[in-house]
């Protein structure tokens, strides 16, 4: 038995762990399945398309592997599962922004009460962890969180895309404070979240980020709901 396998059992003995995707007992996500996780992003437009919105790109359809490793990270707070989905995340980045330019990641904020509630900010933490693994790569990436929610927004599972923009409007801002900390500085932005549904709040984070003067190179996502074409 290899070294990582004992591992596994082991923790399957004390922790009860699985692989989220295909439940073999051992760590959050086994090495099969591990590989088959996507390198590459994609665009990943909304369907109808929130006018304006610059491009989205996206590792990975938001079902099966991809999806069990978002929600487990998101609402267990499997974090071990972090470093792959934000392997992802990077990809998607990567696709928006041409190699060799600056790089700033934006993560979308979470909805005050929201990430306490978690006791983390798990797109915040997946985009820091994307920039990190660019810089790696030889990216001139960072992150920085520009934005903020006002926070009277209604929980957005159920709602419809026109209902999802109206429920955001005007839901994000940047605070001066945050604006004079890449003041000056050669950069493009990416806005950065870990699911793109309507693409409601993906453009209303790209809003707040013009309102102040700030371009938006692209949207990234680990994942993005299949396109759902009228019948
Ligand atoms: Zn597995």
């Amino acid at each position: 038995m290899s070294i990582q396998a004992a591992r596994d059992v082991f923790a399957d003995l004390v922790l009860g762990g699985r692989c989220v995707g295909c439940g073999r007992p051992g760590r959050p996500l086994c090495q099969p399945c591990a590989a088959t996780l996507p390198t590459l992003a994609h665009p990943s437009w909304p369907n109808p398309v929130p006018a304006g919105l610059v491009t989205p790109w996206s590792g990975a359809a938001y079902e099966g592997l991809t999806r069990s490793m978002v929600v487990a990270h998101k609402e267990r707070r499997v974090l071990a599962l972090r470093r792959p989905l934000a392997g992802i995340l990077a990809a998607a980045a990567a696709a928006a922004v041409p190699f060799g330019l600056p790089v700033v990641l934006v993560p979308v904020p979470s909805r005050p009460g929201s990430a306490r509630a978690r006791g983390h900010d798990p797109t915040d933490a997946l985009t820091r962890d994307a920039a990190r693994l660019l810089r790696g790569r030889g990216y001139d990436a960072s992150r920085a969180r520009l934005l903020v929610s006002r926070g009277a927004v209604a929980d957005q599972a159920g709602l419809d895309a026109p209902a999802r923009a109206a429920n955001l409007a005007g839901s994000m801002f940047c605070p001066t404070a945050r604006l004079r900390r890449v003041a000056g500085r050669r950069m493009h932005i990416v806005v950065c979240d870990d699911v793109m549904t309507t693409g409601a709040t993906a453009r209303e984070a790209q809003r707040a980020l013009e309102a102040v003067g700030l371009g938006v190179a692209g949207i990234a996502t680990v994942a993005a709901t299949r396109l759902r074409r009228p019948p």
